[in-house]
C-alpha cells in the first residue's frame, strides 16, 4: 500500500460559544485520539480566542491545533487581524487558508490565497489550502477546472521542496454543510485530477506525496468508504468534528 499517512481535521468554524465549552470539547477530543492507536495525524482548528487554552488541553494528546485564518503581514495598523506568527507563538501547527467561507462571505480571492499560503510555508506552518467548485461550476462539469485554477493561483511561487508544508482539501462547496457528501466516486474523480495537476506541475514524487482531504458534510457513516478511495488521504470536517465521538469515530475509520 502506497497511500499516505491518513490526516482528519476538525473546522470548528463559529463554535462552541465559550472557552469553557472550548476546553471541554477538546479535553474529549483529546481522550478520544488517546484511545485509539490508528496512524492517523488528527488537528483541530478552533475559533481564534481559544487558541491557546486549546493548545494546552490537548498537550501530549497527539492532536495538533490549527487555526482558521491568518494574514499575510507581520504587523502593522491591520485592526482584526492575526498573523502566523501569532497563531505559531501560542502553538499552531496549522491554518486554513482559501476556505470557501472565507472567499464567498469575506471577500478572500486567488491572490489573498497565495499570500496566506506563502506566510504560512515561510512562517513554518503547514498551510491547509481549500480548493473546491460550486454547484453551478459542478453541474457544468468544471469541478477539474475550478480546481486547477485556484491550484496554480495559491501555490504560484511555492517550490517542490515546500510541499511537505501543505495539505489539500477538496471542499464542494455544494457539500459543505449541506448534508450531502459527495460520493466516493466524485471524490476520487476529482482527487486524482488534483493529483494529475500536482503530477505535471511539481513530477511524481511530490505528486505521490501530497496529502489531499477531502470535506463537505462527512460524518461517520460516510468515512469508511471515502477513505478506501485510492487519493483521498483523510478528511476536512466541519459540523461532525463538534461532537467528539463522531469526530473520534471519523479519525479512526476502518
Ligand atoms: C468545512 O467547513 O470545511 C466542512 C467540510 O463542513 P461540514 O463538514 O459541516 O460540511
Amino acid at each position: 500500500n502506497t497511500k499516505r499517512r491518513a490526516v482528519m481535521a476538525g473546522n470548528w468554524k463559529l463554535n462552541p460559544k465559550t472557552a469553557a465549552d472550548a476546553k471541554t470539547l477538546a479535553a474529549l477530543v483529546g481522550a478520544a485520539r488517546r484511545d485509539v492507536d490508528a496512524d492517523v495525524d488528527v488537528f483541530v482548528c478552533p475559533p481564534a480566542p481559544f487558541l491557546a487554552d486549546v493548545v494546552r488541553v490537548l498537550e501530549g494528546s497527539g492532536v495538533a491545533v490549527g487555526c482558521q485564518n491568518i494574514y499575510w503581514k507581520d504587523s502593522g495598523a491591520f485592526t482584526g487581524e492575526m498573523t502566523a506568527e501569532m497563531a505559531k507563538s501560542v502553538g499552531c501547527t496549522h491554518v486554513l487558508v482559501g476556505h470557501s467561507e472565507r472567499r464567498e462571505l469575506f471577500g478572500e480571492t486567488d491572490e489573498h490565497t497565495r499570500l496566506k499560503t506563502r506566510k504560512a510555508i515561510d512562517c513554518g506552518m503547514t498551510a491547509v489550502l481549500c480548493i473546491g467548485e460550486t454547484k453551478t461550476e459542478y453541474e457544468a462539469g468544471q469541478a477539474r477546472r475550478v480546481c486547477s485554477r485556484q491550484l496554480e493561483a495559491a501555490l504560484e511561487g511555492v517550490q517542490a521542496d515546500e510541499l511537505s508544508q501543505v495539505i489539500v482539501a477538496y471542499e464542494p462547496v455544494w457539500a459543505i454543510g449541506t448534508g450531502l457528501t459527495a460520493t466516493p466516486a466524485i471524490a476520487q474523480s476529482v482527487h486524482a485530477g488534483i493529483r494529475q495537476w500536482f503530477r505535471e506541475k511539481y513530477g511524481d514524487g511530490a505528486a505521490s506525496k501530497i496529502r489531499i482531504q477531502y470535506g463537505g458534510s462527512v460524518k461517520p457513516e460516510t468515512v469508511d468508504e471515502l477513505m478506501q478511495a485510492p487519493d483521498v488521504d483523510g478528511c476536512l470536517v466541519g459540523g461532525a468534528s463538534l461532537v467528539a465521538e463522531q469526530f473520534g469515530r471519523i479519525f479512526n475509520f476502518d
